[in-house]
């Protein structure tokens, strides 16, 4: 599903160039739970942000279902972004003056539908993530965990094939980091494919495999029975 073939990711300020990350090849599969792990400041989230189109490599290529993204246009690349993936964030990231429900619909607002499938879209994403209660509260109303489950609903109420997560448990206790796991996970049993980046070697555990970044190098991919 993914190909990143010798990729690099280099920011020039002033006189200074950061090299982010160096030539770094990688396959994903369709149907993959991939955890992310290493040092603050070594590429994650390069990585993430070239993985959701958000930032460019300055070399290299970025295959997604064969079709090469380094030469869409950027207008092509929100398409593909609303069409195909689903972003998850440490600081969840909901609207604060938008309700839970009116949050998760965001997550298809470039889809075409009547209101009537488009509202059973969202319920549905709300049921899935056991928020369904609190489609009329407001974020701040919401614990963290149930807000992040909440920003997982509007994540796939589209359906996208990719999710990317970013530190999705950083801001969550054990108990709701292990519930976002296990939603997490239930996505993947039914085909999602997930790139998520995490400190937590707990939970880099329970993906598929884990691949090392150190200095924006890829030091190690491994697969991990789960
Ligand atoms: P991580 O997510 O692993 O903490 P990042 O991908 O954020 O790492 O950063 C990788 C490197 O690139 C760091 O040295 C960081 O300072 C640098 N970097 C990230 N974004 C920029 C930017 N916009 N301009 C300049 N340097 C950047
Ligand atoms: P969860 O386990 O679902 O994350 P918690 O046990 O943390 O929920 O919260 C218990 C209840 O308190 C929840 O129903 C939640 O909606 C409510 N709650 C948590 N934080 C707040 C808040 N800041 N304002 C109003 N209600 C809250």
């Amino acid at each position: 599903m993914i190909e990143l073939k010798s990729l690099s990711r280099r920011y020039r300020s002033d006189e200074i160039e950061t090299t982010a990350l160096h030539d770094v090849s990688l396959t994903i599969r369709q149907g993959e739970f991939v955890a992310i792990m290493g040092p603050s400041g070594c590429g994650k989230s390069t990585l993430l942000n070239i993985l959701g189109t958000i930032d460019r490599p300055t070399e290299g290529r970025y295959l997604f279902d064969g079709e090469d993204l380094t030469a869409r246009s950027e207008a092509a690349l929100a398409q593909h972004r609303a069409q195909r993936l689903g972003f998850i964030f440490q600081s969840f990231n909901l609207v604060d003056d938008l309700t839970i429900a009116e949050n998760i619909e965001l997550g298809l607002l470039y889809r075409k539908g009547r209101q009537g499938s488009r509202r059973a879209l969202v319920e549905a994403a709300m049921d899935r993530v056991g928020v369904g209660h609190r489609a009329r509260h407001f974020p701040h109303q919401l614990s963290g965990g149930q807000q992040q489950r909440a920003a997982i609903a509007r994540a796939i109420v589209g359906e996208p094939s990719l999710i990317l997560a970013d530190e999705p448990t950083g801001n969550l206790d054990t108990e709701n980091g292990a519930q976002v796991m296990e939603i997490l996970k239930g996505l993947n049993a039914a085909g999602a494919t997930i790139v998520m980046v995490t400190h937590s070697p707990s939970h880099a555990d329970q993906a598929g495999r884990r691949i090392d970044i150190l200095d924006g190098r890829l030091v190690a991919s491994v697969a991990q029975a789960i």
